[in-house]
């Protein structure tokens, strides 16, 4: 399953019910949970204790539910963040797979970040993973922050301790900018400054919806060429969670225009 609040809008079932019916698994069952803060633990120990095995954890619980696990591997441990639990003789076990399907995803689409000056909207869950699989790289790329709340995006920085990520300069020239803010999933208009799209930035909204999401409509809107939505990475960082999960790495060609179309 899937936790997250909202959780309405999630397709990670289409594409793990996708994957399950290329190896015939019998047995099997992927379904999105709705949850509240104060529930959270609660919801999650009664999926495991009811015979659940995998679960994949989303806005705003990659934090809450990487307090719940037991062990973890070497990717949330260094996010201090989790999206995908599983449950390993009784105890929960974190991973993070958001990074390396953000990355599996840029080389898909032939996004090159070599020598890349990249900004980065937002300090949560799914920026701190991004940030770790850029550091974890071995390209060259310098990082900027940009956050809602100046202190949240401080922690980040301090968090990694590296040269390389800073927080955001008007002064900066981007080559690509990576949304992990929720705002596509809002109703209200972008406010975001828009020098930041001065240098034609490749942009990438890690929300998805089958249509341009709103942040894709923005930067659209203010001259830039090439915006993606996040249905890619979803696609990739599901790909890893699978195999953590069943030990199988399925297909992933071609999903991302079929789901666009279902
Ligand atoms: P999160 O941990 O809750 O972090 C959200 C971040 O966005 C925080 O930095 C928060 O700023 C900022 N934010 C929240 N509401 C905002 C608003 N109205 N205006 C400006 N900034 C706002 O969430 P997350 O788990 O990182 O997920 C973020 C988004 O990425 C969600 O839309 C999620 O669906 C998407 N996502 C997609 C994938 C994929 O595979 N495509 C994977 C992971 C996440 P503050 O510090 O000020 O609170």
């Amino acid at each position: 399953a899937v936790i997250g609040n909202p959780i309405e809008h999630s397709m990670s079932p289409e594409i793990h019910e996708y994957f399950a019916s290329q190896y015939n698994l019998t047995n099997f069952s992927y379904k999105k949970i709705l949850s509240e803060k104060a529930t959270l633990d609660d919801d999650i120990r009664s999926f495991f204790s009811n015979g659940g095995t995998g679960l994949n954890i989303t806005i705003p619980f990659k934090f809450s539910a990487y307090s719940l696990c037991n062990r973890f591997d070497k990717t949330a441990k260094q996010c201090g963040s989790t999206n995908t639990l599983k449950i390993d003789e009784g105890e929960i076990v974190g991973y993070n797979t958001d990074g390396l399907g953000f990355i599996d995803d840029l080389e898909i689409k032939k996004i090159n970040f070599t020598n890349s000056n990249v900004l980065i909207l937002g300090a949560g869950g799914s920026a701190i993973s991004i940030c770790n699989s850029f550091l974890n790289s071995s390209q060259d790329v310098k990082i900027s922050i940009l956050n809602r709340t100046r202190s949240n995006a401080d922690n980040l920085i301090n968090f990694f301790k590296d040269s390389k990520i800073e927080i955001h300069n008007h002064k900066n020239e981007y080559d690509l900018i990576v949304n992990t803010t929720p705002i596509s999933m809002s109703s209200e208009q972008i406010s975001l400054p828009k020098d930041i799209l001065s240098n034609n930035p490749i942009c990438y909204d890690l929300f998805y919806s089958k249509h341009r999401t709103l942040f894709q409509k923005w930067a659209y809107s203010h001259g830039v060429d090439q915006c993606y939505d996040g249905l890619g990475m979803l696609i990739q960082q599901a790909k890893h969670s699978f195999f953590i999960w069943n030990g199988l790495t399925p297909e992933t060609s071609n999903l991302e225009s079929k789901l666009r179309i279902i």
